[in-house]
């Protein structure tokens, strides 16, 4: 079949929690209903039902598990076969604090019925509220007694490392660290394709149906790294192009930043890989198509040559495998 000559494009998949609001729809151009609690929107997805399908172009109509499977080196390219996507890409709208957790990293989620993989992410601060706070890590010597002691309590918020960001901030969250995102906040965030959360503490709140979200105190525990520490913001690295900046390097994802002034252009390296790209400032376009603030594309390893271009002062997000 054809190879597509433009990135891909998806419909996000809208997704409503407790601590959700609207910021997806007034600051990134989401569609959303009547609700008041739009909490994320899964712009690139291949987890189970969850799955992120083809807008238009030679590959329409087909969803990322399609692809890995039927088009796996043109996709993928050097990283081809993969068992499914390996990245997943979303937008949250926190208008309420997430719950007190922590993902298992992949040894521990390979474990699981169904497997899964472990969750390593990443979070870019594109909204921050006078007083929002972040919190990320056990500060120093808090054990597992300790932890535990206080998640009896009801008061494991006690235990963790915490801050006020600013907007830009990029914080990395290897697997078994303890985080939530404050209230306010509005956050791109690269993750594994994973879906596997354990909630330690809920602040003592009801969800819709009156009564208290299910919590896996075990489980978090046991998936806990007590010796990862705080966590504090990234800071960016330079890259050999001044308008890029390297925010995370890990095993599991690279993120970087790319900020342009109004009129320039950005190509994704050519180097057999797929990259992820999203506007988060400004405006640009793709291939001559236009890509507005919030939206997303995944430029296949077969596009050997794609253009971004910023239509005003534009920052993008871009993600790949290492
Ligand atoms: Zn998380």
């Amino acid at each position: 079949m054809a190879q597509p000559d433009a990135p891909l494009r998806f419909q996000p998949l809208i997704k409503r929690a407790l601590w959700g609001g609207r910021r997806l729809g007034t600051a990134l151009g989401k569609p959303l209903g009547p609700e008041n609690d739009y909490a994320e929107s899964w712009e690139i997805v291949d987890h189970g039902q969850d799955q992120s399908v083809v807008a238009a172009g030679s590959w329409a109509g087909r969803t990322l598990a399609e692809l890995v499977a039927e088009e796996g080196p043109a996709l993928l390219g050097k990283h081809a076969p993969q068992p499914r996507f390996p990245l997943l890409f979303k937008f949250l709208d926190c208008r309420d604090k997430l719950s007190v957790q922590v993902h298992p990293d992949d040894a521990r989620a390979a474990m699981l019925d169904p497997p899964d993989l472990g969750k390593a992410e990443a979070w870019v601060m594109l909204g921050v509220e006078p007083g929002s706070l972040i919190y990320a890590g056990l500060k120093r010597g808090f054990d597992r007694p300790a932890l535990a002691r206080e998640v009896n309590n009801g008061t494991s918020d006690l235990c963790l490392h915490r801050f006020e960001p600013e907007v830009g901030d990029c914080l990395f969250l290897p697997a078994g660290v303890v985080h939530a995102p404050g209230a306010g906040l509005l956050i791109a965030e690269i993750q594994q394709a994973s879906n596997t959360t354990f909630r330690l503490f809920d602040w003592n709140r009801t969800g819709p149906d009156g009564k208290p979200r299910q919590l896996h105190i075990e489980q978090g525990m046991d998936s806990i790294d007590y010796a990862a520490g705080p966590r504090s913001p990234q800071v960016p690295q330079a890259t050999n192009d001044p308008r890029v900046e390297r925010l995370v390097a890990c095993d599991k994802f690279v993120l970087e930043r790319v900020t342009l002034a109004a009129g320039e252009t950005w190509r994704p390296a050519n180097d057999d890989r797929f990259h992820i790209a999203a506007v988060v400032g400004g405006e640009a376009s793709a291939a001559g198509e236009p890509l507005p603030l919030g939206d997303t594309c995944l430029v296949p390893a077969c596009l050997k040559s794609v253009e971004f271009r910023a239509t005003r002062p534009t920052t993008l997000l871009t993600s790949y495998l290492p």
